[in-house]
């Protein structure tokens, strides 16, 4: 028996409320049609594919990265349109920059907040970094229900205010001029996460120099580079160097860092798969809403969030016939028999259809 089995265990020693938990569930995948996750599902042509195996053949893999990641933020701050007095911080996915954001506010009693159903990482962290989290219900078509939120902005004065736009999972882009309305409510930060952005209408970056509380955050996973780990929050350098601080010095690796310059430096190519995504995006909606008993919601992002009888069955029904997509039935009231499906190549959306449509009968 090993020495101190009896009295050191994670139930002694561990916070209460992290043994309280649940962990991040990804359901394994191998061999499926894999529409789980926002993933671009198109591979990148053969000359840039060639350039990333050189440049990562002669990566300096025996040293750290650089630090400051200079060369990439200069990238990402050209592509971006960002003006000169506002700056990058670059994180290990935007998942890193959230809980940077939440470990930098979190004074004793510190309030998180943010709406639901939304990502549930914002209530994950604020439950990690031991603030208190505030969810505002959505209304039933998934808008801002801005008496609540205003009510709730006085009531809790949040440090932090996290909004997803558009927002994951229900793939909607909130009204910008009731956001612009939080911001100037808020005392705190409000971020504006733009995870989505490559397959949205609008932005909130060119406003940020207008409002002295805004952030803005993007993740490059959504637009083909899950694997490499990158998103960026934009603000302010007054903001931002405080930020810096909590930042571990070689968040974003050498072959992320190499990758990623390459990546962007072909940034139209990742453009395109965009335009196609939503070009597709159009189709897929377009059979959800035609399928008796469906109701598809419109997004402006790489998913469509949709509601069914059944869903649950559905959903095992479509694993059976080989095709991965989200349950969210189960994970809040307001998403009660509902699923949500990333959109695929043309093929994969096809087999998604067809899929579902042999399931639906199945379980009629
Ligand atoms: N924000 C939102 C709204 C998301 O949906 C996700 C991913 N599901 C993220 C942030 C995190 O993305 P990543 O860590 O891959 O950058």
């Amino acid at each position: 028996m090993a020495i101190n089995c009896i009295t050191v265990t994670p139930e002694r020693l561990l916070r209460q409320d992290i043994l309280a938990l649940h962990a991040y569930h990804v359901q394994p995948s191998p061999g499926m049609v894999k529409l789980d996750a926002m993933e671009n599902p198109y591979s990148l042509p053969g000359n840039v594919r060639n350039e990333i195996a050189l440049a990562v053949a002669n990566a300096a893999i025996n040293r750290y990265p650089d630090a400051a990641a200079h060369d990439l933020k200069e990238k990402i701050k050209a592509i971006s349109g960002l003006t000169a007095e506002m700056d990058v911080l670059l994180g290990n996915g935007s998942d890193e920059i959230i809980q940077l954001l939440a470990m930098a506010v979190a004074k004793p009693g510190a309030t998180l907040m943010s709406v639901e159903p939304s990502f549930v990482m914002y209530k994950m962290i604020a439950a990690f970094t031991g603030m208190n989290y505030v969810g505002v219900p959505l209304t039933e078509d998934f808008s801002l229900d801005m008496p609540a939120m205003l009510e709730a902005i006085k009531c809790h004065q949040p440090a932090l205010i996290f909004l997803a736009y558009p927002n994951n999972p229900t793939g909607n882009l909130f009204d910008a001029a009731a956001i612009v309305q939080l911001i100037e409510a808020a005392d705190g930060l409000v971020v504006v996460d733009e995870a989505y952005y490559a397959f949205a209408g609008n932005s909130f970056l060119p406003q940020l120099g207008r409002y002295a509380n805004l952030l803005v955050m993007r993740t490059f996973s959504k637009l083909g580079m899950a694997g490499l780990r990158l998103g960026f929050l934009a603000g302010s350098k007054l903001w931002l160097e405080q930020l810096e601080k909590l930042r571990l010095p070689y968040n974003v690796g050498v072959l992320t860092q190499a990758v990623a310059e390459i990546l962007l430096r072909h940034h139209e190519i990742l453009l395109q798969q965009a335009e196609q995504i939503k070009r597709d995006r159009s189709w897929l909606f377009e059979r959800l809403v035609g399928t008796p008993d469906v109701r598809a919601y419109p997004s402006e992002a790489n998913f469509i969030l949709f509601r069914l009888p059944h869903a649950a069955k559905v959903f095992e029904g479509l694993i059976q016939r080989g095709v991965l997509i989200k349950k969210l039935d189960g994970g809040h009231p307001a998403l009660l028999d509902c699923l949500r499906v990333t959109v695929g190549t043309p093929e994969e959306n096809e087999l998604f259809v067809r899929a579902l449509q042999e399931s639906i009968h199945q379980f009629a």
